[in-house]
């Protein structure tokens, strides 16, 4: 007989691991103690329109890029992406357009700064370097070097100057630019959204339903309204998951999508050291969004497939049903700001004349909201912050003290579609 697993928690990386290790074999069941599984990418509708909330669009998703070879390992290899041409980034008074690819960003960039040219190449070449050679800088141990180097210092020392910098960190949304931000998230980051990037029809509800699609196509189930509410334990490893109902399951192996510190507050106080849990307890969490999401008048303003960074706020479109025209944007903006909605719906109508008036409806959610629906603590966005002084504390193992519990998801290394994707696999590696 098989070795059975459960998995807690259906965000993406739940529903990866899910997948992954059903395909590999093992007897998998996700759940999600919320209605409807996803956690960060799912999103909602209201009045007939669909609106994203914790995914606008991923990076590195073109033929034979990271994100495409790991979707078509899960089985995603038949997703509607919809690729963007680039963004638009505002600093100092100016409009910057930096369209997708290396080389087009490279020349685009080149042509606004031409004194710059060369440290542009520079730069997108130690990008690109990261981005096709993701093994070789992801995971603990050998591969910290560029987890223990500063974004900033870098970053300084490479271009010196100040306005291109802040062209560089202007997509502040996708990666705040923290003092503490290693020099690997950054590149990461920002190099797979300039090798390519696209929108999702249909947005993060076509990837969670393709997900589920192909959880249960390998076998494995999920149930929802199954919230874990505590996880028992027996000579060093967890033994059931009893869930809100007050009912239990048995398995041999846990995997746990959830924030590090919630995943310890399920254990007995006795299965964990102290030490451990005030040290995970301790680690600082990345800044929540607040979100005005907007709606648009049918055929008032036109679509593009282009992101707007108006820094520290950042302006993302839904691919709408019928192209032309756009049907719903999020402008999401650092911190809990619920009263800022009419700042920047203006900020950015002053960029792209014609928003405002175009705008029929706003719903607004905060930190707050994150925290209640999935309980990410604080809100935050991005999970643990990463920290480049204290690389191995903050870039956590899959691994947890108890033998055949184990972590997923944001929190361990990267964030993001593409972050999230790439520690699944590295989750479902130390557990196969
Ligand atoms: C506003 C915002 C915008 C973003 N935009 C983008 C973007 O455009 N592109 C991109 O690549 N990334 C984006 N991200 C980041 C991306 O969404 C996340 O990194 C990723 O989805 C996190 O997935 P996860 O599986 O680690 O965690 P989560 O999505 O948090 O999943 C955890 C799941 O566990 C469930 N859960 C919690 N407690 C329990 C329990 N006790 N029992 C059972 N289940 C439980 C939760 O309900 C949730 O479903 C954005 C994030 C935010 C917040």
């Amino acid at each position: 007989m098989s070795e059975s697993v459960l998995v807690i928690g259906a965000g993406l990386g739940g529903l990866e691991c899910g997948i992954l290790l059903s395909k590999a074999g093992y007897r998998v069941t996700v759940l999600e103690k919320n209605a409807a599984p996803g956690g960060c990418i799912a999103g909602y509708w209201r009045d007939g329109a669909y609106y994203d909330t914790g995914f606008h669009y991923a990076g590195s998703v073109g033929p034979g890029e990271t994100l495409d070879v790991i979707f078509k390992q899960l089985g995603l290899g038949n997703l509607p992406w919809q690729p963007l041409e680039g963004e638009e980034v505002f600093v100092d008074g100016r409009r910057f357009f930096l369209p997708f690819g290396f080389e087009a960003y490279a020349d685009a960039l080149s042509a606004e700064v031409p004194h710059c040219r060369s440290q542009i190449g520079a730069y997108v070449d130690f990008l690109r370097e990261v981005v096709q050679s993701p093994l070789r800088h992801f995971g603990e141990g050998q591969a910290m070097p560029l987890f223990s180097q500063s974004a900033r210092s870098w970053l300084e020392a490479m271009i010196p100057d100040p306005l291109l910098r802040k062209v560089l960190c202007g997509a502040s949304t996708r990666l705040p630019y923290a003092p503490e931000l290693p020099l690997y998230s950054f590149a990461q980051v920002n190099g797979s959204f300039i090798q390519s990037a696209a929108r999702l029809e249909g947005g993060g509800e076509t990837l969670v339903k393709a997900l589920v699609r192909a959880l249960e196509a390998t076998g494995g189930s999920l149930r929802c309204v199954a919230g874990v509410t505590a996880l028992e334990t027996e000579d060093g490893r967890v033994r059931r998951a009893v869930l809100e109902d007050g009912s239990a399951l048995e398995a041999d192996i846990f995997v746990s999508d959830l924030h590090p510190a919630l995943t310890n507050a399920l254990l007995p106080l006795s299965a964990l050291r102290p030490a451990y849990r005030k040290r995970i307890a301790a680690l600082r969490q990345t800044d929540g969004f607040t979100g005005f999401s907007l709606r648009f008048c049918p055929g008032a303003f036109p679509y593009p497939r282009r992101n707007y960074f108006l820094p520290p706020a950042g302006l993302f479109f839904s691919v709408p049903p019928e192209e032309e025209s756009a049907l719903t944007a999020d402008i999401l903006v650092p911190g809990t700001r619920p009263d800022e909605a009419q700042r920047w719906i203006f900020a950015f109508d002053a960029l792209l004349p014609g928003l405002a008036a175009a705008v029929e409806s706003v719903i607004v959610s905060t930190p707050k909201t994150w925290e209640n629906y999935l309980g990410l603590p604080q809100g935050s966005a991005y999970g643990i912050a990463k920290d480049y002084a204290h690389p191995l504390s903050t870039v956590l193992s899959p691994r947890t003290p108890l033998e055949n519990l184990f972590l997923t998801g944001q929190n361990l290394n990267l964030h993001g579609v593409l972050g999230v994707s790439m520690t699944a696999l590295y989750t479902c590696k130390e557990i196969v």
